[in-house]
Parts: structure tokens; sequence; C-alpha cells
């Protein structure tokens, strides 16, 4: 294929607007896919991704497509559809000139159509809306025009309104690709230079990266070199995705495909990474970031014995997300565990899905928590931690007060889309949650569109669930609320012990919650028909013998129920 006739482009979307539906129209209409199949989220591969309808892994498709005889290459690059894998998605769109910006003809721009566009437009990339699902009842595709225009700033004219469902004018969908988005901008008589954007683990192959080249050309036996690793390697296949792998003999400049080379996990091919020739290195593409966690929590197995096999299924997990951070960590009430680092929420609820319905785990996750930082106070503290900042991951580590001159959160920012009914609530849930108004505008005649700063561990575990209800009241002093929750929902989650059990919550060593679980009291006298004293004495002194004994072990059986419980604040 010549240059020319190559498109790179992506689907962006709000959850559900229809990124999937339309992929697999587009697959289909290419005869990439058997159109006579029932094809649903073909590009959506992972148990978890068809349950949750979202996608976690990039998944790309190379397309063939006649346009007024011309035979062109279009290569489908899918992205993840959540603001928790935004770097993931960030890098797909780097190896894009463009991308089809799908937004739901009832639903109109949401929060997800505002970040994924402005991702977009930073990597100047050519936008294409389209505004599907114009089939349903309620569907208003012009009120939807009018909201593209206003906050993209994009000519109403440029929409396509399509029915992916249906299949309704999707051959314009790809008719506009080829007219809106340029070729790829790459060099083949350069040196070769690759972009990773996505890696996967393979039994069997090892490390099998997605790549887009940039300039060159690859093949089989050449020695490559990562510019993060610095590690060479052997190239061992190389291939395209059509949307499974069809090994070639060369991948050219302009091209998207996989490569093997030996890899042994994730790791050495990270999102983001340059790949190029040993003999000839190059300059590497800019924007490379190695993952970051931003949400930390701690995981342990429900029973220690369940130790080794967990932690078999969270290396093997971990081989194919280099995203997850693995520290071990113990803690007096669950034992040995680790201290996990997700991207975010959703991150966290995928990978512990997987590890059930892969590896048949099954695991205690505490509250997540988010990564602060620590300014010390002294020059001699600064020695000990050999550090000026420290970085706090585990509530357990929070250094003293008097150690520290400042703390340091993590903060995003925020878009919220809402009724302008509501905007008023929305706004004291936002103050309530300490963040920073920034921007508000309407997108059409009664919806609000505001952009406001919060601290991450402010919305990181219920922020959404709130902003969904937008019922109960705000609580200023969270700590007490917060902490009186929790030990209400453990007390109404742990069974009754012989013994009574004190739930208590703590700031520091300050005790600002308590909570009684009160003591089954077994019946031991049940069996001594009224008789002899002495005997029911013996027997309660018995019995409180036996409390005691238990107490001293801490044999509380905490179900996972009640973790779960005590996970989900508010
Ligand atoms: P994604 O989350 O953006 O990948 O969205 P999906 O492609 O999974 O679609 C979400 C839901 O919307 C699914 O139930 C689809 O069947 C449905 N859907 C997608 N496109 C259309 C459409 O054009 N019309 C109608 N009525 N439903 C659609
Ligand atoms: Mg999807």
């Amino acid at each position: 294929f010549s240059v020319e006739n190559i498109r790179n482009f992506s689907i962006i979307a709000h959850v559900d607007h229809g990124k999937s539906t339309l992929a697999d129209r587009l697959l289909e209409l290419t005869g990439t896919i058997d159109k006579t199949k029932n094809n649903k989220q073909v590009l959506d591969k992972l148990q978890v991704e068809r349950e949750r309808g979202i996608t976690v892994k990039a998944q790309t498709a190379s397309l063939f497509y006649n346009c007024e005889g011309k035979q062109y290459l279009l290569n489908l690059i899918d992205t993840p559809g959540h603001v928790d894998f935004s770097y993931e998605v960030s890098r797909s769109l780097s190896a894009c000139q463009g991308v089809l910006l799908v937004v739901d003809a009832n639903e109109g721009i949401q929060a997800q159509t505002v970040a994924n566009f402005f991702l977009a437009f930073e990597a100047q990339l050519s936008i294409i809306p389209v505004i599907n699902k114009v089939d349903l009842k309620n569907a208003d595709p012009e009120r939807v025009e009018k909201q593209i225009e206003k906050v993209f700033d994009i000519p109403s004219d440029e929409c396509i309104k399509i029915s992916a469902k249906l299949g309704t004018n999707v051959e314009r969908v790809l008719q506009a690709v080829i007219e809106r988005i340029p070729p790829p901008k790459v060099h083949r008589k350069n040196p070769f230079k690759a972009l990773v954007f996505d890696s996967t683990f393979d039994q069997y192959r090892g490390v099998i990266a997605n790549v887009a080249l940039f300039d060159g050309v690859v093949s089989k036996g050449d020695k490559i070199v990562s510019a993060h690793t610095k590690k060479t390697y052997e190239v061992n296949e190389v291939g395209v995705l059509n949307p499974n792998e069809q090994p070639a003999h060369k991948l050219y400049a302009g091209q998207v495909g996989y490569l093997i080379a030996g890899m042994k996990d994730v790791t050495e091919a990270q999102i983001g990474d340059t790949l190029y020739l040993h003999k000839q290195p190059v300059e590497p593409l800019p924007g490379f970031k190695s993952a970051k966690p931003m949400v930390f929590a701690g995981m342990y197995p429900i029973d220690q014995s369940e130790y080794n096999n967990l932690k078999s299924a969270v290396e093997k997990l971990t081989i194919n997300d280099s995203s997850v951070t693995v520290h071990r960590d113990s803690s007096l009430a669950l034992g040995a565990g680790w201290r996990l680092g997700f991207l975010g929420l959703l991150h966290m609820e995928v990978f512990n899905q997987r590890l059930e319905q892969e590896y048949n785990a099954s695991v205690i996750l505490t509250t997540p928590t988010v990564p602060y930082k620590a300014v010390l106070s002294s020059a001699k503290l600064i020695k000990e931690y050999r550090e000026k900042e420290i970085t706090i991951i585990n509530p357990a580590q929070f250094p003293d007060k008097s150690k520290v001159t400042e703390y340091l959160e993590p903060v995003v920012l925020g878009t919220i889309i809402t009724p302008d009914e509501y905007t008023g609530k929305v706004m004291m849930l936002c103050q309530a949650r300490r963040a920073v108004q920034k921007n508000m505008m309407y997108i059409d005649q009664n919806r609000v569109m505001l952009k406001y700063l919060f601290p991450l561990n402010e919305i990181v575990v219920d922020f959404y669930d709130s902003l969904k209800s937008l019922s109960s009241g705000y609580a200023r002093d969270k700590a007490h609320s917060v902490g009186k929750a929790i030990c209400e929902r453990l007390k109404d989650s742990l069974p009754r012990q012989l013994f009574e059990i004190a739930i208590q919550a703590a700031v520091g060593s300050k005790i600002i919650a308590r909570e009684t679980v009160k003591a089954y009291r077994k019946n031991v006298l049940a069996k001594c028909y009224g008789g002899d004293i002495t005997r029911k004495m013996k027997l309660l002194k018995r019995q409180a013998e036996g409390k005691k004994k238990l107490r001293k072990i801490g044999n509380i059986e905490v179900p996972k129920d009640a973790f779960i419980k005590v996970l989900k604040t508010q």
C-alpha cells in the first residue's frame, strides 16, 4: 500500500454511545468479519469487557476498503473508553491522524465526550463528529448538532447522523474517513521507528506489541531496541491485525500491526515506548510516561492458606497489565498480602474481577486511597528518608504532623454535564468535596457543563454515585460522618460472636466513632433444668473463660461482604 492510501483512525465516545457497535459495522462493511453472524462488540475480547460493556484493552483491526476504484487500508485503533485509561487513549491517538467522535443522539454530549474530544484536539487530529442512534424514538440529532457546534466549535454540517445498530449511513462514515483524515506523515526510507501503543501477553509467544510504524521497515530477524528499557531483541514475527493476528513478511511505515520479539512481560513493551533498529538509533517519540497508579488498595487472600495461589494469579495478571504496581504488605487483621496500585477505581474493579473470573481467586480489597506527598520539615528527616518529599501510598504509613511542613494531594480536572435544574445541587456537592470551579457554560437551553478541580481523594470512591443521587445531605465534618457510617456498616455485617466486639474509628489516636456488636450469649444453662446452683455457676464461669480465650486470639471471622460494605463509603 502506498502511504497515500492509508488512514489511521480511532473511535472515541462516552460509554454506551455506540463505539463498539460502530466498530462492528465498519468491520462488516469492509468484509473483515462475516456479516451473516450476529456480531456484537467483536473487538471487546475480555470477558469483563463484554459483561461491563466497556473496552479495557485496545484492539486494533486493519480494514480494506474500495472507494472510487481505489483500495484503501484503514487501520481502526480501538481505545479504552474510560477515564482511568486516558494515558492509553492518548497513546493510541498518537498513532492516528483522525478520530470518529461518536455522540448518542438521545443523550447528547457527555463528560467523556468532552474529555476524549480534548485528547484528540490536543493531538491535532482531524475530528469527524458522528451522531449515533438516530433510530431511537427520543433521538434529537439537531439538538446534539448544536451542542457539538457550541462546545467543540465544529460546524453542524460536518456531523454524520447514523444508526450503528441498524447500519444506517455507516458507509458515509467510511467515506468521511478517507476524505477528511489525512494519510500518515511517514518516511519509508528513514530508519525504522515505531510506537508501541498497546501490548498483550501470550502464554506461548510472549509479549505481543501493537505498533504503529512512523518510519522505515521492520521484518523478522531485525535487531531492535526499546528506547525505554534500552534492551535489544530479535524480531520473531510481524503481522497485521484483521482483527486476529495475521503474519506478514514486513511492516512498512504508515502501517499498524503487531510485533513479537521475545519480550518476557509487558513491562518490556510499555505503552508509549519507541522501538528502533539496533544499528540505527533514532530520537524516541515524545510523550512517553511510565504508568502512574493513582488509586491504591490492600489485597489479601480470604484465607491465608490461599496466599501462594493468589500470589501466582496476581503475577500472571500483572504480566498482562504493566500499569498495576505491586508491593508486599501485611495487616494485623488480614495477614500477608499486597498493596496494589491502579490507574483508577474501574481499573481496580476490573483487575479484581479478572482475578475472580480467570484465576478463580477470592480476595479482600481494602478501601482505596490515593497517593499523598509529605514535605519533610527538617534536614535530619530528609536524611533519614533520603528524600525531601515522600510519597505515601498506605494510610498506615502516614508520617506524623510534627515531621511535615506540607502535605500534597493529587487533583484532577473534572467535567460535569447536568440538566440546569440540578446545577445548584451539583455545585454544592462539588464544594463539599473541596473542589474549585474552573468553568461553567450552557451547552444548550437547559444543559450546563461545569469544570472543577477536584482533590482525587474526594471523588475516587463514591462521587459518581452521590452525583447520581444528589439526595443526601452534605456533612461538613466528614471524618465523623464517614467514621460513623463505616462503624455502623461493620456492625450490621459482622456476625455476633461469643464476646462483645467494639468497633472504633480513629483519626490518629482520637476515637471519633464507636459501635458495639453485642455478644451472642450461648445459653449454657439450657441443659441444667433449674437444678443445682453451683453447677450453674461453674458453667457460667467456663463460658466466661471461653470468651476470654476467643477474644485474646481475636478470632473474628470477617465476611467478605463486610469489607465490601465498608469499602463503599456513604
Ligand atoms: P460503547 O460503550 O460506546 O462501546 O457502546 P456499545 O457499542 O457497546 O453500545 C451501547 C448500547 O447501545 C448497546 O446496547 C447497543 O446495542 C446500543 N446501540 C449502539 N448503537 C445503537 C444505535 O444506533 N441505535 C440503538 N437503538 N442502539 C444502539
Ligand atoms: Mg465498547
